[in-house]
């Protein structure tokens, strides 16, 4: 069948996304082919319709139990005929799968790599298989950051299946990792696409600066304006996560915990409640995220900032796969970058570690548009500025900052450069600490010539002093402050410089989530009966509670009965009968028979 027709019929899209259907093609070929695609980005049509269209079985391997899980669930949504073998089958359920995926019953089978290589000589000899697809491949390479021995063994699928093409999709693959993956796959010529990483629904916000009660309320602020969405509050300690989430239950919101300190039990169960919209917030360190492919997350918050951007561009991007508008915010302070820099240097690695850091920092600190930071550490330029990040919406404001620097920078110099920023801070603001005492700073010219700012200023200054490479902390000497050549001229009065003002105002009001509709047919469907193209959010909740009925009865995630995008499409749209619901973009032939009359029956009487 034409993979148009099966695209529109199975999912309810009416066209491919870039790539997509050139890799479709190839596989249907019968070649090997890598897809490079960010999270979100629609790797799984890519071998998912040339299993709805080769004749036999497509054998799709994936490293988790619970993404398979999840997979499967969204097939079998879609009418698609799917199973997954693995490790948490009983027995029964298990010779039920083997019989149906013997007797061609199945167009996708999920498995482990382990499951996957001891059912070579059995299962997969005695079956059609149409294709391999290889989800998550980076995990096959040792430069990849997420390597598993059980992947290392698949290179003899090609020896063992010499006819059958294999796919290899990942979302995180530089150039080594690559030609690892081809290499130790054993492709054979295999065309690589790499689509855009840019993300273009997730907006980019950044805080410098917050002390605790600030990002709290911040935080507090932040939610209220996301009331029942799906969020994650990523933290670097487990402690943190123990902390934010003690104080959001105590203000009445929903929230839980997830880190590597909890038995799998406990952290099965929290996702699977986050699964099920039963828990609005998750306080995690990194740990939490891989194994989940919930597609209504609508905001990240990083509560301290991550040790490189791969690492944060993961991690936002587990919010908005459907596509629909979702908000991150990055709060950083210098005790961030002095902690990461610590791990940094006691890595082993530390070259490289201290380079992710230091292109981490260039996000954070960024004063242009931070898309175009992002995308181009991904190797992708862009002329334009995004229009949805918080430099573009809010272009910094700057003053003339050179007697501030200068003063700073002079407290420094005067003690021979053996102090910290705390110590600096108290010499600005005379206070007679154990310290200026002990060492008689209270006897330099500059103590006390920064009474004027706040301590919570001189840091944020003193920050924007590191970031624009006045001064480096010198982490063999017990964090203490150096004066760089740009900051002596700076010192010497040899060149000006500006710093960004410190609005006091917005510290603790997070933004009004913004209504970008992005992608989202509205107002014209062609065919279907027109409306005022305005989102009415009232009928918008009823028909969220309407899914989340449903999601309860039959034992889904709210996510897969329908996506948080169709929602709104059909919130904006409002089809009132069945043929017209058949046309919102997500809605292929199964959704359409199985829920059109209840979606629409809302609308109509709404
Ligand atoms: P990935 O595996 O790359 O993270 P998915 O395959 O889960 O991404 O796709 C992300 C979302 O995008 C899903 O909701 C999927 O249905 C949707 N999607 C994929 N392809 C298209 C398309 N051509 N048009 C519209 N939506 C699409
Ligand atoms: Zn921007």
């Amino acid at each position: 069948m034409e993979i148009k027709y099966l695209l529109k019929q199975y999912y309810g899209y009416d066209s491919f996304r870039p790539n997509q259907e050139e890799i479709i093609n190839e596989v249907i070929k019968g070649n090997d082919c890598m897809a490079l695609m960010p999270t979100g980005g629609g790797k799984s049509i890519c071998y998912q319709i040339p299993a709805l269209n080769l004749p036999g079985t497509a054998v799709v391997l994936s490293p988790l139990i619970s993404l398979m899980k999840d997979q499967v669930e969204t097939l079998k949504a879609n009418g698609i005929e799917a199973e997954a073998l693995n490790s948490n089958n009983d027995i029964n359920s298990d010779t039920v799968i083997r019989r149906k995926c013997l007797s061609g019953d199945l167009k996708l089978i999920y498995m482990s790599p382990e499951k996957l290589i001891s059912e070579i000589p059995y299962l997969l000899k005695s079956i059609k298989i149409s294709l391999f697809a290889i989800d998550e491949a980076h995990c096959i390479s040792q430069w990849g950051h997420d390597f598993r021995p059980e992947y290392s063994q698949l290179g003899i699928l090609h020896q063992e299946f010499p006819n059958v093409p294999v796919l290899a999709l990942t979302a995180t693959a530089d150039k080594i990792t690559r030609e690892d993956i081809v290499k130790q796959l054993n492709l054979k010529d295999p065309k690589i696409f790499i689509s855009s990483f840019d993300r273009p629904n997730l907006s980019l916000t950044v805080k410098r600066e917050y002390k605790k009660p600030e990002k709290l309320k911040y935080i507090f602020n932040f939610i209220d304006n996301h009331k029942g969405e799906s969020g994650i509050i990523y933290c670097l300690s487990r402690k943190n996560t123990e902390m934010i989430s003690k104080v959001l239950r105590e203000h009445g919101y929903n929230s839980a915990i997830y880190h590597a300190g909890l038995s799998a039990e406990e952290r099965n169960k929290t996702q699977e409640a986050y699964k099920n919209d039963l828990v609005q917030i998750i306080c995690a360190t990194v740990a939490f995220g891989m194994g989940i492919d919930k597609s209504n997350v609508r905001w990240i918050i990083h509560y301290n900032m991550p040790k490189s951007i791969e690492n944060f561009y993961q991690e936002i991007g587990r919010a908005g796969r459907d596509g629909a508008p979702a908000d991150t915010v990055l709060f950083y302070s210098l005790a961030d970058i002095i902690q990461l820099q610590q791990f940094a240097k006691d890595s082993g690695q530390q070259q490289v570690n201290m380079d992710k850091l230091r292109r981490m920092r260039e996000y954070a600190e960024s004063n242009v548009c931070r898309r175009r930071i992002l995308l181009n550490y991904f190797g992708e330029q862009t002329d334009k500025d995004c229009g949805n990040c918080d430099v573009c919406d809010n272009p910094p404001i700057k003053f003339d900052g050179t007697i501030i620097v200068q003063k700073a920078l002079s407290a420094v110099a005067r003690t021979n450069e053996e102090i910290r920023v705390s110590t600096t801070i108290e010499i600005l603001r005379g206070i007679n600490s154990t310290t200026v005492i002990r060492k008689g700073y209270s006897q330099l010219k500059t103590y006390g010539v920064g009474r004027d700012i706040t301590s919570n200023d001189w840091q944020d200054y003193i920050l924007q002093m590191l970031q624009m490479g006045f001064i480096e902390i010198d982490y063999s000497e017990s964090n203490h402050i150096k004066i760089t050549s740009s900051g002596w001229d700076i010192l010497k009065g040899k060149k000006r410089t500006q710093l960004a003002v410190i609005d006091h105002n917005i510290k603790v009001q997070a933004p009004k989530k913004k209504h970008m509709h992005l992608e989202i047919p509205s107002i014209i469907i062609p065919g279907m009966a027109p409306t005022d193209g305005h989102e009415d959010m009232q009928l918008f909740e009823a028909l969220r509670a309407l899914r989340k009925r449903l999601a309860d009865e039959q034992g889904f995630p709210p996510y897969i009965i329908l996506s948080d995008k169709v929602l709104h499409s059909l919130a904006i749209n409002k089809p009132k009968t069945i043929e017209d619901f058949g046309m919102i973009s997500g809605i292929g032939d199964f959704k359409k028979a199985k829920y059109g009359e209840l979606f629409t029956k809302i609308i109509r009487n709404y």
